[in-house]
């Protein structure tokens, strides 16, 4: 596929994205379209000299087994502490958590939210909704949500980028770190993903 007309901002950009469960190829292939050479982390050390890391959907409870499994636990939420660009989307808003209203998975506390798992029932387990996105042009982002997570607490330093109709968040930044409900991977608008990706090339602080 020919690279996205804005290839050209993000040639110096080193993102990983976790790669040991969920939709990561999704996430390297849009990284592909934007210039981007995505790199599949399954180990603490391929963590090392990214810009940007993205956690992405799956499931939460096995995301979380195997980061334990594979040491990644630790170094993923040192990533937060350095102010590093970190997106989790869906399960990847799960592992992102302070707190969640279960006890499995255990989250790695690096963004200030509280999320609930599996939000909708089952009529919606998957749904697709179209979103207004604070920070992007006007145009409604097309949403798909895959027995989503909704985030039922937000802290005071947080920016909500979007809300259900019924209000309830499923976007949040944290300065560099991002959390969304829903999958902007399975789509073709890659307005979030470029978003990240001036996040990652935002010196720490300089995003409010
Ligand atoms: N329901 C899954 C969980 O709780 C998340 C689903 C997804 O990532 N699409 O982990």
């Amino acid at each position: 596929m020919k690279p996205d007309s804005a290839a050209d901002r993000y040639p110096h950009l080193t993102v990983g994205v976790l790669a040991v469960q969920g939709d990561f190829i999704e996430h390297i292939a849009i990284l592909g379209r934007l210039g981007v050479a995505g790199r599949e982390v399954r180990l603490p050390e391929q963590l090392d000299g990214l810009d940007g890391l993205i956690i992405p959907g799956g499931e939460s409870t096995t995301l979380s087994r195997l980061m334990s499994l594979y040491g990644l636990r630790e170094p993923v939420a040192q990533m937060a502490r350095e102010n590093k660009a970190v997106w989790g989307t869906c399960a990847g808003m799960i592992m992102m958590a302070h707190e969640i209203t279960e006890e499995d998975p255990v989250p790695l506390q690096m963004m200030d939210i509280g999320v609930q798992r599996n939000a909708f029932g089952r009529q919606v387990d998957s749904f697709e909704q179209d979103l207004d996105i604070a920070d992007f042009d006007s145009a409604p982002f097309h949403a798909i949500f895959i027995r989503a997570p909704v985030i039922i607490r937000v802290g005071d330093d947080l920016k909500v980028l979007a809300r259900l109709p019924d209000g309830r968040p499923v976007a949040v930044r944290q300065d560099r770190m991002m959390a969304t409900s829903f999958h902007p991977e399975l789509t073709n608008d890659l307005r979030f993903h470029r978003y990240f990706l001036d996040l990652a090339s935002a010196p720490p602080g300089t995003r409010q």
